[in-house]
């Protein structure tokens, strides 16, 4: 239901009961719109100046010829979607970092408890991070993430920086230890991050990402020197402010080659937190790796594929937990047994990943190639599509309904192998599958 717009309403002047000075402005202005338009609901003519930005979504909803609005609601649908991924399929080659070490920092202050967004900011905070951190592994199974709660003035180490997806999850399951209190420190916490990923080699990508939901920060000292040793470290920080943009926010963002955004509502604030799960292409013109390797070199590291241990093997003990159990991973190298891959073996240091892991983070350094929308057909296409063989619409929509991106005879071709897909397939290769059908 489209709000009623005010001009809809009969206002008879004579009739306010109480004016406060605010109303009677409000009242005046009102008035002379009225009476410039008479009832006429006229778009341009007296409207306040936001309705000329507000786009009105129900006004670009058509209804199709048997009068239902199915097919427009798919539309939209639709083209959400797409624009969600068009930003994300390049074609230019990017360089990625695919091995990523990621601090999560959560404010924890007491701002967390605002109700603006629902049912609180802690709890969709809660609620968005167990999500993000699944799918973070998922699209980066050989990253490694620790979280850092923000409050009472400190940084506090809740999760350390790990491999397991299950270990971070823990870290967001209990709310009762996360219970918010006091003011946030980004210095504090920063540093706190900032040490943890000291050791870290060269060949992986460290990265913070902070979710802020307070307008202040209580620091112990200059919030620019430790913006200024994070740039030094190559620590790419990333913000996701729930209240206001603060400049020392933005700034730092933009130092250190990070991203910085302002949640306006719920679907706002998932949009820019997921948008932080592939990962960041390396923008700068000598990176770290090529200017340590030299020019055209890569740098090698070492890998190891270790080998799995059944259920019925004899249990032994792991050389993490130093626990009792049968099944485990053992290292190529030292021969000890470890829980869980992708980790570095804690005897020998070696990185330790499955072949899977390895082939998953693959396909962000040779994604497959983003569709084209097809916009006139010569007659020669085919009439279905290439993955799921579900014809295609013969008739094409009103060129009315059609946006950049969009192809009005719903058909996206690969620009290698030049088949046709549709829209949902067209999702699905490119969110799910990563690799082009048609060009197999
Ligand atoms: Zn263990
Ligand atoms: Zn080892
Ligand atoms: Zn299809
Ligand atoms: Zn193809």
């Amino acid at each position: 239901m489209p709000p009623r717009r005010d001009a809809d309403f009969n206002i008879s002047d004579d009739s306010e009961p109480e004016d406060d000075e605010l109303d009677e402005d409000y009242n005046a202005s009102r008035t002379i719109r009225t009476k410039g338009k008479g009832k006429g609901k006229g778009k341009e003519l007296g409207a306040y100046a936001w309705e000329a930005s507000y786009k009105r979504s129900w006004d670009t909803v058509q209804e199709d010829e048997a009068g239902s609005l199915q097919a427009a609601v798919q539309d939209l649908v639709a083209r959400s979607k797409r624009r969600r991924c068009a930003c994300s399929w390049g074609d230019a080659p990017i360089r990625r970092t695919i091995i990523r070490h990621m601090m999560f920092l959560v404010d924890l202050s007491t701002a967390m408890m605002d109700r603006d967004m629902r049912p609180s900011r802690f709890d969709l905070t809660l609620s968005y991070a167990r999500e993000f951190v699944s799918e973070w592994f998922d699209q980066n199974p050989l990253g490694q993430m620790g979280v850092v709660g923000m409050r009472n003035g400190v940084g506090e180490r809740i999760g350390d920086m790990s491999g397991n997806p299950q270990d971070v999850l823990k870290c967001f399951l209990d709310k009762t230890l996360l219970e918010p209190a006091g003011e946030p420190s980004l210095q504090n916490s920063i540093e706190m991050a900032r040490a943890s990923m000291n050791h870290l080699p060269t060949h992986s990508s460290r990265e913070i990402l902070i979710i802020f939901g307070s307008l202040t920060t209580v620091d112990p000292g200059n919030l620019l020197d430790t913006v200024d040793a994070c740039v030094r470290d190559q620590i790419r920080i990333s913000i996701v402010a729930l209240s206001a943009e603060m400049k020392v926010c933005r700034d730092m963002c933009e130092r250190t080659g990070g991203v910085f955004g302002v949640a306006l509502n719920e679907g706002h604030y998932k949009d820019l937190l997921f948008e932080l799960v592939p990962p960041p292409a390396d923008k700068s013109p000598v990176s770290r790796l090529a200017a340590q390797a030299g020019e055209g070199q890569s740098e090698l590291m070492q890998m190891g594929f270790p080998t799995r241990l059944p259920a019925t093997a004899p249990p032994s003990l792991c050389v993490c937990h130093s626990r009792l159990r049968s099944e485990g991973y053992i290292c190529p190298r030292c021969n000890s047994k470890v829980c869980d891959v992708p980790t570095d073996c804690d005897i020998c240091g070696l990185m330790i990943v499955s072949s899977p892991h390895l082939a998953r983070s693959y396909h962000h350094l040779f994604p497959a190639p983003a569709y084209k929308a097809v916009l006139e057909l010569d007659g020669k296409e085919a009439s279905a599509c290439h993955a799921c063989s579900l014809p295609f619409p013969t008739t094409a929509r009103a060129p009315l309904q059609t946006e950049e991106g969009m192809s009005p005879h719903g058909r996206y071709r690969c620009p290698k192998c030049k088949h046709d897909f549709d829209a949902e397939c067209d999702l699905f290769v490119h969110d799910v599958l990563h690799v082009c059908p048609g060009c197999g």
